[in-house]
């Protein structure tokens, strides 16, 4: 049984093919720049080195169709015909207050994530647009969305309400949604596996620290909270989004600077975080690498990524009435051993106490705290493709 997962970006399609028999990746490509000059698919057979091709590709459609021949090919192919594809899983970034799961695309989905556009509107469409290429080539398949926001769904409303007039959630749904929940929900049910734990009975933070980054709450298997927020934006510093700020200084700005609403965007979306405030990169590399040569404005950007998270991991903690296992995920968290490091620091009083020879890992499962630490410290590599092809499956086939 093969299962195709799907992620569109606005200008890109990134793709896994799975055979679920025993879960392996069979293939997986990334086309992009869609629609802009210079665009390519770079495809993978597993075991195979990585082949790429240079083409014209106005739009998603023809991406897709591009991805059926590359996934065709007689040499760096691996299927012999579309009929063996079983189904297809897409992910979709918003899927507002309508599904806590996964669910097979209907027409009724489709109108439902149109309907969450205005919530994610450099995400959804982009989504849909990989729903729609999908159809148009294979009408007859099992499609499956599979979305950030649904693991987040069981919060409560003390956690996703903001403080503003009740009104405005009514009127605009205006609350706390969370993003990254896929990864969230794999990383916490994996290191519960890992710890042969049942994952009812921990109290799990998970710090996914990537470009994006977010920090979850996971009691008994679900989350009841989670630092972003409505928008991505909202949270922990990240590459370029500035995580958390005073809505105050929003309209300070925009009136003191001359700026109009999409610069202010642009300017707390792209111009902020680790490269706002080192002015050096948004990759925690050139960051880590500035701050050892004496960059001053560097090391203050990579205590603030640490300074940030630890208070989320603490008020966590708290929120849930203790912490049982601390995970760290995606390309900071699983990567970055002085990161995890500096976050643990000063944590030791509510029982966190990391190992520093067992921290030199990256990329791999590993526990890393030290013996006697009374919280479970891991390193859990994120695996969404996975969780949205097991999804698929289990739906695809009702
Ligand atoms: P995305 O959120 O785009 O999926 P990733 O999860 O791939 O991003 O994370 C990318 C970030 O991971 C990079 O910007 C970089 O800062 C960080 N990173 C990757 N490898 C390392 C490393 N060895 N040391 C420190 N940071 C790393």
């Amino acid at each position: 049984m093969k299962i195709l997962v799907i992620n569109c970006g606005s200008s890109s399609l990134k793709y896994q093919l799975f055979d679920m028999r025993d879960e392996s990746v069979l293939a997986k490509g990334l086309v992009e720049r869609i629609g802009i000059e210079g665009a390519r698919i770079k495809h993978t057979k597993t075991g195979m080195d990585t082949v790429t091709k240079n083409a014209d590709i106005p739009n998603h459609k023809v991406a897709f169709k591009i991805v059926v021949e590359a996934l065709l090919d007689a040499g760096h192919g691996v299927l012999k015909s579309l009929d063996e594809l079983t189904a297809v899983g897409h992910r979709v970034v918003h899927a507002g207050e309508r599904y806590a799961g996964s669910v097979l695309i209907t027409h009724d989905v489709i109108d439902a994530l149109e309907e969450c556009v205005p919530l994610a509107p450099l995400h959804n469409p982009a989504n849909l647009m990989g729903i729609y290429a999908v159809t148009e080539e294979l009408p007859n398949i099992p499609q499956v969305g599979v979305f950030d926001t649904a693991f987040h769904q069981t919060m409560p409303g003390y956690a996703y309400m903001y403080g503003i007039p009740y009104h405005y959630y009514e009127k605009y749904k205006v609350r706390r949604y969370g993003f990254h929940g896929t990864s969230h929900y794999y990383v916490s049910y994996r290191a519960a596996e890992i710890l042969k734990k049942p994952v009812e009975s921990l109290n799990i933070v998970t710090c996914h620290m990537g470009n994006g980054s977010s920090i979850t709450a996971v009691k008994g298997g679900v989350s009841v909270d989670t630092s972003m927020g409505f928008s991505p934006l909202p949270g922990i510093i990240m590459g370029t989004r500035s995580g958390d700020v005073d809505p105050v200084l929003v309209s300070y700005l925009q009136e003191h600077e001359a700026i109009d609403n999409k610069a202010m965007s642009h300017v707390l979306n792209k111009e902020s975080g680790l490269l706002g405030i080192s002015g050096v990169s948004s990759d925690l590399r050139d960051i880590e690498e500035a701050a050892d040569s004496g960059n001053q404005r560097a090391k203050l950007a990579e205590e603030m990524l640490c300074y940030t998270a630890k208070k989320y991991v603490a008020s966590y903690a708290a929120a849930m009435g203790g912490i049982d296992v601390l995970v760290f995920t995606a390309g900071i968290g699983e990567n970055s051993s002085r990161t995890r490091e500096k976050i643990c620091t000063g944590l030791e009083f509510m029982g966190i106490k990391i190992d520093k020879e067992k921290n030199k890992v990256r990329a791999e499962e590993a526990l890393i705290c030290a013996e006697d630490s009374r919280v479970a410290i891991l390193v859990v590599p994120t695996d969404e493709e996975l969780v949205i092809a097991r999804d698929t499956k289990r739906i695809a086939m009702g």
